[in-house]
């Protein structure tokens, strides 16, 4: 067979003609905002059903860089939904309390030092720090340095120095965020339909969703089904019963409170994350607001020891209610099941701390867009998605481990914590860090060589030997390059605006 549309190339395809996507969280306007710009050229009619009665989450405020891919890739200007979505600008997270009392450390994103030749910058760094002559590691990071004195630019072309390549994320209005990719998706025709859905019915023999059906009556058949409603799963759990993957075992924590709070000074760059008794608490600066959260393990606090805990804490008066969340952190075990793919914490959800959701489901995103099916469903398609997103969802759990695994604080919580058996990838890791200081990055994992570094060397994971290849350098030209590093970080760091003062130039939300 032949179609027309391919050039007359046999395609064999029995082409998706309608998407239906249950939800309109951000893992739903997310997906519906993708599938209209990817699919304008394809005849494919999509639609959209939000409850209004079933709430999002209302969380989701930090981001990690590949967001800025996410929006670039749509076509939305920075700006433009900066000052939309009341963003602002994120470098990193500074960890405080969180290795013991008083401790402090920083997790960057971006680049932190130079290679030298043919040896890496963290295998270098290490080496001296090892013998006791680098400076922290924090005062090679570009974005470290600019976001502990509140200063913030986009990257400017400036070869050879760390203003080259400023990595940066968002933390923004979840709410905004969502309404601003609604806008966006019927712009370019996708179709919103408010309603609840309150019925699914199967293919008798092939299990696929057949239809859904709404409180109103009104039913809805599509070739292929998001699901997007959330932690419920409306089709891919309640209706599909695909099973879930439950990794309390690894991940402690498992409710959050969250209250929303006046700004009491410039926001500053970076989300500030600090240890709490029996888990931690967040605050994400936003420009007419501040996000606070505070997660914790029921099993070692109660809710109303947690909620006092948060409240104590929050910088400014509170603008709302304190609003409690539970979850169980884990996965979907199949987050494409059929003629439905989940996205979003209807996929799973491990947990907010270095705010990996979002991108999750970016990449759930991305890789439907690489496996887009046809009505035929090729399952050699859909074992590969699943399998690539279980890789990821892993791998974001043991750099979550690692975090809980290894502190010194007091206290049952991070007693327990500290008793947790690694998973094999996770141990592999540490081992081979402790060796030599050796850092892999696998494939498509998200976190890069230098957040390892940043986190092992913040909770004082070291290694016992380092690289033997650095001997190719030696020590005083070593020692000048760190020293080079640390003064042009310095320097830039001192050249570059106050955060605020960027916002207030190129993208400050109105009243
Ligand atoms: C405490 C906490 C903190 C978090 N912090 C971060 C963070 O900092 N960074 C990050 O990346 N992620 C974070 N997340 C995760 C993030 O909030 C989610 O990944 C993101 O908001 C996507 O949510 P969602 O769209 O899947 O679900 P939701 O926002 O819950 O949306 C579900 C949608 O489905 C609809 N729905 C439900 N049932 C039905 C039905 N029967 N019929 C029709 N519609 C239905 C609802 O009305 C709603 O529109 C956090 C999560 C939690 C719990």
């Amino acid at each position: 067979m032949t179609d027309e549309a391919t050039g007359g190339v046999p395609n064999g395809s029995n082409p998706i003609r309608s998407v239906l996507i249950v939800g309109g969280g951000t893992a739903g306007w997310m997906a519906a905002a993708s599938l209209a710009r990817f699919l304008e050229k394809l005849d494919v009619r999509i639609r959209v059903v939000e409850s209004d009665e079933i709430a999002t989450v209302g969380v989701g405020e930090a981001t990690v860089p590949p967001i800025l891919d996410f929006l670039r890739q749509l076509g939305i200007d920075e700006n433009e939904i900066v000052r939309d979505i009341k963003a602002t600008f994120k470098l990193g997270i500074a960890y405080r309390d969180w290795t013991r009392p008083g401790d402090f450390y920083f997790h960057p994103f971006g680049p932190t030092g130079f290679g030298l030749g043919p040896v890496s910058f963290p295998a270098y760094w290490l080496k001296m720090f090892l013998a006791g002559k680098a400076a922290r590691l924090e005062e090679y990071s570009m974005q470290a340095m600019a976001a502990v004195h509140g200063k913030f630019m986009r990257p400017v072309h400036a070869p050879n120095t760390p203003l080259n390549k400023i990595a940066y994320a968002l933390h923004f209005d979840a709410a905004l965020f969502a309404g601003y990719l609604r806008r966006f998706s019927v712009a370019r025709g996708v179709e919103r339909t408010s309603g609840t859905v309150r019925q699914v019915s199967l293919h008798p023999e092939t299990g696929f969703i057949e239809q859904v059906r709404l409180e109103s009556g009104e039913t809805i058949a599509a070739d292929l089904y998001i699901d997007c409603s959330g932690f419920r799963g409306v089709l891919i759990e309640q209706a599909l019963k695909t099973g879930y993957e439950d990794w309390t075992r690894f991940l402690p924590c498992d409710r959050a409170l969250v209250v929303q709070t006046q700004s009491v000074g410039p926001p500053p760059p970076y989300t500030l994350v600090s240890a709490r008794e029996a888990g931690w608490q967040w605050r994400i600066p936003l420009q007419h607001r501040v996000g606070n959260g505070h997660v914790y393990s029921s099993r070692f606090t109660d809710d109303d020891s947690a909620r006092s805990a948060l409240l104590a804490t929050v910088d400014g008066a509170p603008l709302t209610d304190v609003a409690a969340l539970r979850f169980t952190p884990g996965r979907r075990r199949k987050a494409w099941n059929g003629n439905c793919v989940a996205l979003g914490l209807a996929s799973g959800f491990l947990e907010p701390l270095e705010a990996t959701s979002i991108h999750l489901i970016q990449r759930g995103i991305a890789m439907l867009m690489k496996f887009f099916p046809d009505r035929d469903f090729e399952p050699a398609d859909i074992e590969r998605y699943n399998k690539t997103l279980e890789f990821e969802f892993g791998r974001v759990r043991d750099f979550l481990l690692m975090h809980y695994a290894f502190t010194e604080r007091a206290g049952a919580f991070w007693e327990h914590c500290r008793a947790i058996p690694l998973t094999e990838t996770l141990r592999e890791k540490i081992d081979l860090f402790r060796g030599h200081g050796r850092i892999l990055r696998e494939d498509a994992e998200l976190f890069p060589v230098q957040s390892w570094l940043s986190v092992m060397i913040g909770q004082n994971i070291v290694p016992r030997r380092y690289d033997p290849m650095t001997d190719v350098l030696d020590s005083e030209r070593i020692a000048a390059k760190l020293e080079e590093i640390r003064a042009t970080v310095k320097q830039c760091a001192e050249t570059m605006p106050p955060h605020l003062d960027f916002i207030r130039e190129h993208c400050a939300a109105g009243a």
